[in-house]
């Protein structure tokens, strides 16, 4: 029988680098791997096929000898054939490594879905104002998710009927079959295509669950939402999630924290800061002002001749402290609003305030003047 051309099977150019070798020999791979192909003889022989190719052109001494001698100068019963055995494996495993992963678990899924597994995580988002987000809330989630069947308990086999134990891989849910290749045999695994991988065969499945053992359901959650919870907290409740697989733990629920944006108040870790525009008149004979806060409103006095930009504190007006005590502050800006439009009234008593400010005003400004002439030097 004569043997296809190592080139050819990967369809690959004979001067072909290692990347384009690697990559032709992904995607073959992925097309004609048993897990994808069940009882597929041709694709098996394909497979193996590739396999074959790939070993020895991945090889850079096993490729010379190839394109030299051809087969006979790599299939072992030609001259010098290949004395290392199966020294190239390191990199065969590595790129299999990769083929696995992009199967999901590949050659050993069927062994690892028999095992037991943690249920998957969920995630639900939660809007909270922010005062609740400061202060914390005790809330209902609504939260979708996997709940055991209650009318087959889970077992997924209609009520009265039982599951029986797969023939085909005798309850592991694994099939192992022997590859026959010029290199040498190997031993694979397989998921086990009569059972997917269960181990259990359900003759009459359940009509509620459609033989899943679970059922989608909806269900509210009271969460206690901790005071001082920010945007993007995450709140875990341990065994929340979906039901484990083969008797596994339930996974766990997340709870991925919004804050609603405030209309005055921002946050900046567990302090908040606010504006407050104040009249030039108020900056300039001091005033009491409202300020708001989480708490209601507080009274403040600012003193005369606040400039507009001036930042107080109000301490302990901030947002709890996360799992622990104490609050952060409330840093209020006072800005100061400079009237747009003024009636012919107000503008007479400016002027004349400026005529009375007159040297005053003036004072100031020289003295200004005389600031910028120390940084420029003139
Ligand atoms: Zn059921
Ligand atoms: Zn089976």
């Amino acid at each position: 029988m004569s043997k296809r051309d190592y080139y050819e099977i990967l369809g690959v150019d004979r001067n072909a680098d290692e990347a384009t070798l690697k990559k032709a020999y992904r995607k073959l791979a992925m097309k004609y791997h048993p897990d994808r192909n069940p009882d597929n003889k041709e694709a098996e022989q394909k497979f193996k096929e590739i396999n074959e190719a790939y070993e020895v052109l991945s090889d850079k001494e096993k490729r010379s000898m190839y394109d030299q001698f051809g087969h006979a100068g790599v299939n072992g019963n030609g001259q010098g054939g290949f004395s290392g055995g199966f020294s190239g494996f390191g990199g065969f495993e590595d790129i299999f490594g990769d083929i696995f992963d992009m199967f999901g678990g590949g050659f050993s899924s069927g062994k690892r879905k028999n095992r037991p597994q943690k249920g998957p995580d969920i995630k639900v988002q939660v809007d909270l104002s922010f005062k609740d987000a400061a202060f914390g809330i005790e809330k209902d989630i609504e939260v979708s998710r996997y709940e055991e069947c209650k009318k087959c308990h889970g077992t997924g086999a209609k009520p009265g009927t039982n599951k029986r134990t797969c023939h085909k891989c005798g309850g592991t849910g694994e099939v192992r079959y022997t590859q026959r290749t010029p290199l040498g045999s190997f031993v694979n695994v397989r998921t086990c295509d009569a059972c997917h991988g269960e181990g259990t065969i359900i003759d009459k499945p359940c009509e509620e669950c459609n033989g899943q053992g679970n059922v989608r359901k909806r269900r509210k959650i009271s969460v206690k939402i901790p005071a001082g919870v920010d945007n993007g907290s995450v709140i875990t409740l341990r065994g929340e999630g979906d039901p484990g697989i083969k008797g596994g733990p339930p996974g766990d629920l997340y709870i991925v924290v919004r804050v609603i944006p405030h209309k005055i108040f921002k946050r900046d870790g567990y302090d908040i800061i606010c504006e407050i525009p104040i009249t030039f008149v108020q900056a300039a004979l001091g005033d009491e002002i409202v300020v708001p806060t989480l708490d209601g409103k507080v009274k403040y006095n600012i003193p005369e001749g606040t400039q507009s930009g001036t930042v107080f504190r109000l301490k302990g007006k901030g947002v709890h402290v996360l799992n622990g005590n104490g609050r952060g502050d409330q840093y209020v800006k006072v800005v100061v609003d400079i009237p747009k439009r003024l009636n012919e009234e107000q503008k007479r008593i400016l002027k004349q305030f400026a005529e009375v400010m007159g040297e005053d005003v003036h004072e100031q400004r020289k003295s200004f003047f005389d600031k910028v002439k120390d940084v420029f030097g003139r």
